[in-house]
């Protein structure tokens, strides 16, 4: 078994500056690893290194639509298709959660050969702790310390959440490529960013932000299925779409929405308009992406198309 360091790419990730925030360079080497494991299958990740918050392509080759797959990441258990039914190569989405501790990871991927015998390969996955800002903000008391019925609302708004992210729709609903919500913005700001409110530590900003007057239209980043289209707590009208395989993406703040769950939508369909609904200090649009639970940067699967 041999690793080929098959080339070298730096990618610049420019964060904008935001009313809000700071500006934010970041820069990190990608060298993407090719393993040959046995029976010709072939594992390739586009990176062996990567930092919190991030998105991993993984693909794999020389195993038959009539052989038995499986893949894991960390020990959990993850979706692995095929963009057409005789496409050769198996794919696969690492999402690397922004809150996961740096060190090592494996990604594993099992299979039957063709006369029944079980065979596994897995690469090495180096995690490093992501540089996120910090942003201490003073925010009205009832968004620190939600009353006993704000509460109960809260914790409905999770479970909603969970269960939707708990399902995986076996199932490709995208189609092309993925782009940014709001026409005519390529960068964001504020992903990862740990927030202390009114003294105290909350979870980190797990969307990106984008500036963006009341009223400014929001498309779907990519097509699929809507699964929620209604105000929550802290998020305010908010809609999350089912892209298929465990991917879906959520679209936050807004002062209308133009969508119901259960709906089809197409990439760049409208589903809203941007505003200031929920727990804001002003209109923007906030945007997250989510793969297999793992909260990772969006603009990464515009970047890296899977
Ligand atoms: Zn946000």
């Amino acid at each position: 078994m041999e690793i080929t360091k098959v080339k070298r790419v730096s990618l610049l990730l420019m964060f904008a500056c935001l009313p809000s925030g700071q500006a934010q360079a970041k820069q990190t080497v990608r060298a993407p690893i090719k393993k040959t494991c046995d029976s010709g299958v072939i594992l390739k990740l586009n990176s062996a290194t990567t930092s919190q918050g991030s998105l991993l392509l993984a693909e794999i080759s020389g195993v038959k639509p009539s052989q038995e797959f499986s893949a894991a990441w960390d020990g959990r258990s993850i979706p692995v298709w095929r963009e057409t039914p005789a496409s050769p190569t198996l794919h696969a989405l690492l999402g690397v959660d922004l809150e996961k501790p740096a060190g090592h990871y494996e990604w594993k991927f099992s299979w039957t050969t063709a006369d029944g015998k079980p065979l596994s390969c897995s690469l090495q996955v180096t995690v490093r702790a992501g540089k996120f800002p910090t942003e201490r903000l003073t925010v009205e008391k009832q968004f620190v310390q939600p009353d006993p019925e704000q509460q109960k609302r809260v914790e409905e708004d999770q479970k909603k959440m969970k269960a939707i992210y708990d399902t995986i729709t076996p199932e490709v609903l995208w189609k092309g490529k993925f782009v940014v919500p709001l026409k005519g913005v390529s960068t964001g700001g504020n992903f990862g960013r740990r927030r202390v409110l009114n003294g105290e530590a909350r979870s980190p900003h797990a969307g990106i932000d984008f500036p963006a007057a009341a009223g400014t239209p929001v498309y779907a980043a990519q097509s699929g299925k809507v699964v929620l289209a209604e105000n929550l707590y802290y998020s305010g009208n908010t809609v999350v779409i089912d892209h298929g395989f465990g991917i879906y993406t959520l679209y936050a703040h807004l002062s209308e929405i133009s969508v119901q769950a259960g709906d089809p939508v197409e990439v760049s369909a409208e589903i809203g308009k941007v505003g200031a609904t929920g727990r804001v200090t002003g209109p923007h649009l906030h945007w997250g992406l989510t793969i297999d639970h793992a909260r990772v940067n969006a603009l990464q699967i515009v970047q890296r198309q899977p």
